[in-house]
Parts: C-alpha cells; structure tokens; sequence
C-alpha cells in the first residue's frame, strides 16, 4: 500500500508574519500599484523598465525576511518525511528555502530567479536588481527579465500542480491549505477531493466554502502551526 502524504498548498498569507505584505491586505502593494501597471504582459511591454525595477524592489525587500513557524513547521516535516511531504507554493519569496526546504513547487515564480525571455532559462540572482539586459548563461542573448507569472500569463507549472492533485487524492492523502485566499487557485474544489484537509486563513473568504474542510483555523499561520504540526504527524503515523 502507498504510504501516507501531504500536498500543502500555500499563499502570501503564510509569509504576512515575516513581514511580507500580502497582495490584497490592507496596506498591501495593490494599494499602492495598480496591476495593469506592474503585473500584465502589456504592462511590461509598454514599460519594461518600471516593471523591472517594481520586481527589483520586492527581490531587495525579500534580503532580511526570515521564515516564521509556519514556513519552519513544514520544513520540519520534509525533514522527518521527506517526499511524502508536497510542498506547493503561490509565494514567490525565498522563505521556504530560507526555512531548508529543498522541493519547493513556486507555481507562479521565483523573485531570487531570472529569465532569459529567448530560451526560457532561468538562473539565481539572490537579491540582485536586473536592467533587462543582462547575459543569458544558457544561450548567450541579452534580454532578461523578473522570473514571475504576471496576470494573463500561463503558469508552467498548472499542469504539475493539476497532475499532482489527481495523483494524491487517488491515494491517502491531507491536504494542508494556508494564507490563501482562493481567488487564483480553485482551493475548495481540491479540498473536495481530499480525504482529509486543513484550511487556514485569517478570515472566512468569500471564494472558499470553509464547510468542506475537515479542519479550519482562522488565526495567524505561526500560531496555528503547531496545531497543524500535530495533525499532519498525527495523520501520516496512522
Ligand atoms: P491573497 O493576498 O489573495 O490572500 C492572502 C490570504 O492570507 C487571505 O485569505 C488572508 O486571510 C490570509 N492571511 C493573511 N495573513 C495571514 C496570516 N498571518 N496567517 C494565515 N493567513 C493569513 O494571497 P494569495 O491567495 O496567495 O494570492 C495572491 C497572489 O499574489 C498569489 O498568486 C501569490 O503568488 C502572490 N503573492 C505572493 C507573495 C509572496 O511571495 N510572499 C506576496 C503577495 C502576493
């Protein structure tokens, strides 16, 4: 029989606690950008320039942030459990890595990354700004750019995500939502496919039906982690 796992699925709510604005909080960036200006192919094309230097300074923001008890409680499990752990991710900070996870799933991106917008490859810059021109290190050519899925973009990696869902919920597995807030990722419908969930928000949200969860915390990530600790241990002991 396969062994027991967990997908944790998670969004910029798990990373609010080390200080990272999430994008719909009060106070957050879209408060202070609008979309259409930083965020779509169109924005980039018209001016690639201020979009560059937007992803520049929320790279720069990421250098002192440290992972919270959440970031660190799932660290821990893919320590002790290894690839029974899933780790999926909405976040484009490096808080999982700073945290020692190793097989993080950035679904819509990594900010510490670049793109070489001709062969796709994509190369760690850690905290560095880019200009656009930088050197490809694959193919040599000079047009670079922030490695994040922009609105209307294709996210790669869906089909990963989609793949892995249908996998794991045709065997055992909890599925551990946090800090989402549902409105990108159809999280209830995964929820409804899950044997056994965990949904963890600050608040209700209008796009997650809380009902078809086996567990709800509404309170920050760091405190609810180590309740959550114990139900995943608890779970893949069974
Ligand atoms: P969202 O902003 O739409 O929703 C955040 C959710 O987190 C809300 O439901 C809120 O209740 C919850 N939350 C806030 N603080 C929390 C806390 N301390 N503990 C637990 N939950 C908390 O975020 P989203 O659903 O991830 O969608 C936004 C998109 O923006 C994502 O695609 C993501 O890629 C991107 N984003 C990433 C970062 C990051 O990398 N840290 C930050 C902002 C936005």
């Amino acid at each position: 029989m396969e062994q027991r796992s967990i997908v944790f699925l998670t969004g910029a709510g798990i990373s609010a606690e080390s200080g990272i604005n999430t994008f719909r909080s009060a106070g957050g960036l879209w408060e202070t950008y609008s979309i259409d200006e930083v965020c779509t192919p169109e924005a980039f094309r018209r001016n690639r320039k201020f979009v560059l230097e937007f992803y520049n300074k929320r790279r720069a923001e990421l250098h002192d942030k440290l992972p919270n008890p959440a970031h660190r409680m799932i660290a821990a499990l893919e320590k002790d459990y290894g690839s029974r752990i899933i780790n999926i991710t909405q976040n484009i900070d490096d808080l999982f890595e700073k945290a020692g996870c190793s097989a993080v799933m950035h679904l819509h991106g990594e900010l510490t990354k670049a793109r070489c917008e001709f062969c796709g490859h994509t190369w760690h810059i850690g905290y560095k700004a880019i200009y656009g021109d930088e050197q490809c290190p694959d193919c040599g050519n000079h047009k670079t750019r922030h490695h994040v899925v922009m609105f209307h973009e294709e996210a790669p990696l869906y089909w990963l995500l989609y793949a892995t869902i249908d996998r794991l919920f045709a065997t055992e597995s909890m599925l551990v939502v946090i800090g989402t807030s549902g409105q990108v990722l159809p999280v209830e419908l995964f929820a409804r496919a899950a044997p056994v969930s965990i949904l963890n928000n600050l608040d209700p949200e209008p796009a997650i039906d809380d009902r078809v969860f086996t567990h709800v915390f509404y309170e920050k990530a760091g405190v609810a982690s180590a309740r959550i600790d114990t139900l995943c241990r608890e779970y893949l002991e069974l």
